[in-house]
């Protein structure tokens, strides 16, 4: 058997013996990994789901669980929101670019309402109809539904209808994180209808290297399995699954070397290896620089005051979506942000829920004026004390022309004044990987599919290709892997 710790593809021919075969192999048992084997099942195919580590789930089983799903979709219209195909694609365009893939964004938005029902009706995940409106990461209670991209919030509510379009699966006493998740009640019902189906899986194997035919047709890999090499032939196709590069220090250095050292919302598994399994067949590579940056702090508490640069200066709406704050400080802002609040929009914070209390920090400067504020802090004499003047000039009518923050959040900052040091609070994973066709074939650098060969997930380039919105990653990759398992499926 040849070396399969090498990244390059096998020929088949040096194959002597497959270990295991089935019409479709998927590597990764995370959302993108489970909906394609649900998507292959149900097209007739016999599927064999390949998984690093010792049980389903990925990063997915651990999310907070927010899919991005809209265009009316029943528990949209449970809620009371009004919502069109037309209005979440400009949203999307807009607000997950640049340079997003219209195609993508196109097929997802159209296909949109089609996939809750899949997920409900035929994999029986579970929302709750009611709407959560506080500012706020996440629902801290089993509420289905919430604002995740800043659709609300300037500058897109000034030109597109906002419609909500987070929703959560349900989850009874719900915990942020692990099995206590809205991801784990995606996952569980996901990896449920899959087995129901006969999908097969196998644990504690990690696929390192594809095989290809003498016509360049992916027919297989090799996967590492307690320490031996084991191999799998796929009669119609293979799906890459297996997650983000958010923990490969030599890809982020290459690509997004913001990110090196602050992996947040992805596990260690996600290593990127498949990106280069596939590199190393001559697949092309899309929006490698872009990433979901959390920013770690709870929006209860910054929504209340104004955040501030590393230079006293203002520079976002605080009523918009953390993950646009979390880009906007670490890429415009030297991953350097405070919090100025007054006492009284401190207190008030604190009386309100939250799913994120940890993230509430405490004030490290507290003075009576923003003049001694600014001095304690060590900047600049006056800087602070121009941007609460122009803030707070403008608040006293309820309004924010230098950022549209909306009137109900935005109030004159009084006294006592606090700063809360908020540098270096951001975290996140990557969002570029793979080119794959919205049928999720993963593509050629000459722009032509590469046989046998799928993907879906934060392996691939999605929806994002600059911007986020919260679960853009379980709805792209619950999504596209559908597709994936249906093209695999399909393929001869
Ligand atoms: C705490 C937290 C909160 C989050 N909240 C949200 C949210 O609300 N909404 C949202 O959209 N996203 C959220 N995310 C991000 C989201 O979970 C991931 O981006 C998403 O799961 C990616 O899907 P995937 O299928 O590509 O990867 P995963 O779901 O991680 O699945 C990949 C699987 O592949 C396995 N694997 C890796 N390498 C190999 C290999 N070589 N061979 C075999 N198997 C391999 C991994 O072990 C893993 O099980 C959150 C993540 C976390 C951790």
């Amino acid at each position: 058997m040849p070396d399969a710790t090498s990244i390059r593809p096998l020929p088949a021919d040096q194959i002597a013996h497959w270990d295991h075969e089935a019409d479709v192999v998927i590597a990764g048992f995370g959302v993108a990994g489970a909906s394609a084997a649900v998507a292959a099942a149900q097209a007739g195919a016999d599927v064999l789901v390949l998984e690093r580590t010792g049980g389903w789930g990925g990063a997915a089983a651990m999310a907070g669980g927010f899919i991005y799903m809209g265009g009316g979709t029943p528990l949209q219209k449970a809620c009371g929101f009004e919502d069109t195909v037309e209005n979440m694609k400009a949203f999307m365009k807009a607000a997950l670019g640049p340079g997003t893939d219209e195609a993508k964004i196109d097929a997802y938005c159209e296909g949109s309402v089609d996939h809750y029902h899949w997920l409900v009706d035929e994999c029986g995940v579970p929302f709750k109809e009611s709407f959560w409106g506080e500012p706020g990461w996440e629902p801290p209670y089993d509420d289905g539904l919430q604002y995740t991209g800043g659709e609300n919030a300037a500058p897109f509510n000034a030109t597109i209808p906002a419609a909500p379009r987070g929703h959560v699966p349900q989850m009874s006493d719900k915990q942020s994180g692990g099995e206590r998740g809205g991801g784990y009640m995606l996952m569980k019902p996901l990896v449920d209808t899959a087995t129901a189906l006969g999908v097969r899986a196998e644990y504690d194997v990690r696929a390192q290297t594809l095989v290809v035919d003498a016509d360049g047709r992916v027919v297989g890999l090799v996967a590492k399995q307690y320490g031996k090499q084991v191999t799998f032939r796929a009669r119609r196709g293979v799906v890459l699954a297996t997650g983000s590069f958010a923990y490969n220090d030599t890809m982020l250095r290459s690509y997004a070397p913001k990110m090196v050292g602050r992996p947040a919302a992805s596990i260690e598994e996600h290593d990127g290896r498949a990106i280069q399994m596939a590199q190393a067949l001559g697949a092309d590579l899309a929006h490698m620089d872009a990433a979901e940056v959390a920013f770690f702090c709870d929006p209860q508490l910054y929504i209340r005051g104004i955040l501030v640069n590393g230079r006293g200066q203002r520079y976002i709406n605080e009523d918009t979506y953390p993950g646009r704050v979390g880009q906007a400080t670490l890429y415009e802002n030297k991953n350097e942000a405070f919090l100025i609040i007054d006492e009284a929009a401190h207190d008030e914070a604190h009386t309100r829920p939250s799913a994120t209390p940890f993230l509430r920090h405490k004030p490290k400067w507290v003075c009576e004026t923003v003049e001694e504020l600014e001095a304690e802090m060590g900047l600049p004499g006056g800087a602070l004390q121009a941007t609460v003047d122009v803030y707070n000039r403008h608040a006293a009518n309820g309004e924010d022309p230098m950022f549209g923050k909306k009137a109900e959040w935005t109030k004159p900052i009084g006294s006592p004044v606090a700063a809360i040091d908020l540098r270096g609070m951001t975290g996140g994973f990557t969002l570029g990987g793979l080119r794959t066709s919205v049928d999720s074939e993963v593509v050629h650098v000459s722009g032509e599919p590469i046989p046998g060969l799928f993907a879906a997930g934060r392996c691939t380039s999605g929806v994002c290709a600059g911007g986020y919105a919260s679960g853009a990653s379980l709805g792209d990759g619950s999504f596209f892997g559908r597709r994936a398992g249906r093209s695999a499926a399909a393929a001869s």
